[in-house]
This record gives structure tokens, C-alpha cells and sequence, in this order.
């Protein structure tokens, strides 16, 4: 079994020849179509040894199930699922059947595999209590960042204001209906909403959790409004606790997992597509030195690992 296995040092490398995982009775083998690249973990995942730990990467699944252990009564062989497990820089990944959702019928295996990470923005647009006909700012349109701007989109948001750095993930934004795009680091953003009417936002999603963007979260705000963290970049940032007197409330958005299914079910009745935001599609063969250039995440968007191509 082909897989991209972490080699230590912040690398990666192909082993042609992974023995095939072993079902347990739950588990289930799922022959993996696609599977997201979550760029923004990738820091995380070597700060904290965590990639030493597990060795294959790759959270973001979707596929059909090859096979099932004896006591699985969630899928059968044949169904088409989205799996959230690690793993999934693979042609098979094992999976226990707590974490697959079977797919309805006109999901496709692209929209699967963005389900996890979209629920993450529908989480946090939930939580944040955003209400039909506000004003919504996103900093930095990551995927998660335009999965939130979607989700905002979604739920009636009137306009969404964003603010990014990387000219492609600006063209991103404006792609998938920002009201306008601005370039925080050529252009004074809170001085551009005012000239345009706007004295500040209702929520504002701190969607990049760099040193700073707190602080710009706070300067695109209205007074009482909301600001939440979803981007964390695990560098500590000064915080000014007067900031808090024209936030309302400052929030962070923790794990999503039990909104998965619902992000499944949105994305069925053709509420939000998460494969609007796709940049790239790459091989299993170009994954190691991708993950080389995904350290410098700007030029990217969302980027899909595809093991099969047209044999799956
Ligand atoms: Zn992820």
C-alpha cells in the first residue's frame, strides 16, 4: 500500500510498500479518494511531536469501504463515506466505524472530504450567535477561514468583510461572495470600513491567530460585538484589556466534531460547497515535496491529496 509516511525533521518521504492495516471488529478499511491537506497543522503537528507519534498524516477522508470488521453495522462494503481519522496520505486508511459517516447520494467524494473542516466554520459561526441581516469580518481566508465565510454566507450574514494577506486566498474570499477583500499589511482595514459606512462589524472570526490579529479583530469590531478565535497559532500575543470594553465578548471555538454530520447534511442540500475553495488536486508521489512548500501556505488554498487518479 502506497503512503506518505513523516520522516522526521519536517519531511516526509513515499513508502510504496505499508503493509495493509488489520481490521479490529469495529474497524472498517476505507479506500481512500481524496484526502484534505490541513496545512495549518502542520506546525502544530511537528511543535508538538505529534507527527513523530502517528507518522501518517491526513484527517480530511473520503472513499468507499473495501472492507469491515465483524461487528460493523454502520456500512457495508461498496458505500461511499467521509472517514475523520489519521492516516489518510494512503490508498487505505483503517478506521473505527464511530468515525464514518455514509454519504448521500449527490455529496461527491470532494465535497466528503472538506465535511470535517467546514464544520469547524459552521461551529463557529453558530457559537458566535450571528444573526440574520449582520455585519461579519473574517481575518485571514485560510480554508477554515472560508469555510467560516461561507458558513457566515449561510446563515444570513449581510455583508462579510475580509481581511488576508495572501493576494490568492484574497481571490479565494471575493470567489466565494466576500462583500469586499483588503490587504492588512497595504491598507488601513478599519479606515476602509468606515469610508464605506461601516463604524464596525457585528462578529468579527480571528481566523489566522498570528501575533496581532487579535488586535486587528478588535479594530474591525462595533462596540458590544463579538469576536471569535478560531485560528491558533500557539505564539503568545500582548493583549491591551481595555480591548475588552468594545468587545462584548471575546470567544474561541474549540473541536467540531458533532457538527460533521450536519456539515454533511448541508452540504447534500446544496447549502454551502466546500469544493468551491479546491486550488489543487496532487498525487500521493507529489505530497512530500508539497508538504516542503506548505510551509510557506500563502500561494495555496485548499489542497487535495488524490493516492488513486483514475485506477480508484
Ligand atoms: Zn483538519
Amino acid at each position: 500500500v502506497r503512503t506518505v509516511v513523516y520522516a522526521g525533521n519536517g519531511r516526509f518521504s513515499l513508502d510504496p510498500e505499508m503493509p495493509l492495516p488489520k481490521l479490529d471488529e469495529h474497524d472498517v478499511l476505507v479506500k481512500v479518494r481524496y484526502c484534505g491537506i490541513c496545512g495549518s497543522d502542520l506546525h502544530h503537528f511537528q511543535a508538538t511531536g505529534y507527527a513523530e507519534r502517528i507518522r501518517v498524516l491526513g484527517h480530511e477522508i473520503s472513499g468507499r469501504v473495501e472492507d469491515i470488521g465483524r461487528g460493523v453495522g454502520k456500512v457495508e462494503r461498496g458505500d461511499r463515506v467521509t472517514a475523520l481519522c489519521d492516516g489518510g496520505y494512503s490508498e487505505y486508511v483503517k478506521v473505527i466505524q464511530d468515525d464514518v459517516i455514509p454519504l448521500p447520494d449527490h455529496v461527491t467524494y470532494e465535497q466528503a472530504a472538506l465535511s470535517e473542516p467546514l464544520a469547524i466554520g459552521l461551529r463557529s459561526v453558530r457559537d458566535s450567535g450571528l444573526r440574520l441581516g449582520d455585519k461579519a469580518a473574517i481575518v485571514g481566508t485560510g480554508p477554515i477561514g472560508l469555510y467560516t465565510l461561507a458558513a457566515a454566507k449561510a446563515a444570513g450574514a449581510l455583508e462579510v468583510y475580509v481581511s488576508e494577506i495572501s493576494p490568492a486566498r484574497r481571490e479565494a474570499a471575493k470567489r466565494m461572495g466576500a462583500t469586499a477583500v483588503f490587504d492588512p499589511k497595504s491598507q488601513d482595514v478599519p479606515g476602509e470600513l468606515k469610508r464605506r459606512g461601516v463604524e464596525g462589524v457585528d462578529v468579527v472570526y480571528d481566523c489566522a491567530g498570528a501575533r496581532g490579529t487579535l488586535k486587528q479583530s478588535i479594530d474591525m469590531l462595533k462596540r458590544g460585538g463579538t469576536v471569535v478565535v478560531i485560528g491558533l497559532s500557539g505564539k503568545p500575543d500582548e493583549i491591551d484589556t481595555r480591548w475588552f470594553f468594545r468587545a462584548g465578548k471575546v470567544m474561541a471555538i474549540p473541536a467540531a466534531k458533532e457538527l460533521w454530520p450536519m456539515s454533511v447534511e448541508l452540504i447534500a442540500k446544496g447549502k454551502i460547497d466546500p469544493a468551491a475553495i479546491i486550488s489543487n488536486i496532487i498525487t500521493l508521489e507529489e505530497l512530500p515535496d508539497y508538504m516542503q512548500a506548505l510551509q510557506k501556505p500563502d500561494a495555496h488554498v485548499q489542497v487535495l491529496v488524490d493516492p488513486w487518479g483514475k485506477r480508484f
